[in-house]
């Protein structure tokens, strides 16, 4: 997968793309990226990229000409239209599911937004997905690429090793993930649950499971709400709600 990350600040993303699992990816070619500062496409005589609103107000709005132009650049070297994703508080909530989707991609571009936000054209003439990381706002899209480029990247093939899985993860399968423990069996009192060191596969499956189910009703029932629950799920949750 290849992905282009337009940025006024491209230095924001060493920290996260050149450390850990994100550099190992990149290094293994799973993915490679680019940093596009669209800066460098202005026409503007002083550099500029924002321009007063019309009709007045306070802050500054992304220009659309240095936009346009990056993603134009973008797609002329590529064979097909790529995804272009526009971080923005006013998006659709990321999610699992959604990292799952465009990790299915070959081609994504984000574009990171700055200031008050940006020229409405660019919404409506380039962008294929609105992405907003929750409801809060941030000073600008960088941390937001950074979040759904590593929720990406890491379900690409063979970027996770055996430390670590993704479809057991929380919320890939639509519910939160059953809790963890290491050595040592007993700390400081506080012992393991005994089927985990039963050697017992199908047991501790089945504890996992439950736990998995306990947790997401205790704690997100609003996921339990959108998932096809199996027979021997309802039977637990009757159990717990009774
Ligand atoms: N005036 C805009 C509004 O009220 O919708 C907020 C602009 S914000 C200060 C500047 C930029 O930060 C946005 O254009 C976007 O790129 C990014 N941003 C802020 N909050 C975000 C969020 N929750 N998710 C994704 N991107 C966000």
């Amino acid at each position: 997968m290849h992905m282009d990350i337009l940025t006024l600040f491209p230095e924001m993303f060493e920290g996260v793309l050149q450390n850990s699992i994100m550099k190992r990816a990149r290094e293994q070619q799973a993915f490679s990226y680019e940093y596009v500062n669209f800066r460098d496409y202005t026409t503007s005589k002083h550099n500029k990229v924002d321009d007063y609103p019309y009709g007045g107000g306070a802050g500054l709005v992304l220009s659309p000409q240095p936009i346009f132009d990056s993603i134009e650049a973008i797609r002329e070297k590529s064979e097909k239209p790529p995804r272009v994703v526009l971080l923005c508080p006013q998006g659709e909530p990321y999610s699992q599911q959604k990292a799952e989707e465009l990790s299915e991609e070959d081609h994504l571009v984000f574009i990171c937004g700055h200031y008050e936000g940006y020229d409405e054209r660019i919404r409506q003439e380039l962008v294929t997905d609105e992405i907003s990381i929750g409801d809060y706002v941030l000073t600008g899209g960088e941390l937001g690429a950074m979040v759904v480029i590593d929720s990406v990247v890491r379900l690409l093939p063979g970027v996770l090793g055996n430390e670590q899985s993704a479809p057991m993860d929380s919320f890939s399968n639509g519910l939160l993930e059953h809790p963890h423990y290491t050595r040592p069996a007993d700390f400081r009192g506080m012992k393991v649950p005994d089927v985990l060191l039963s050697g017992n596969h199908a047991k501790i499956d089945e504890w996992r499971h439950k736990e998995s189910l306990k947790r997401t009703y205790e704690r997100r029932p609003d996921l339990l709400e959108k998932k096809e629950l199996s027979d021997q799920e309802k039977t637990w949750l009757d159990e717990w709600k009774n």
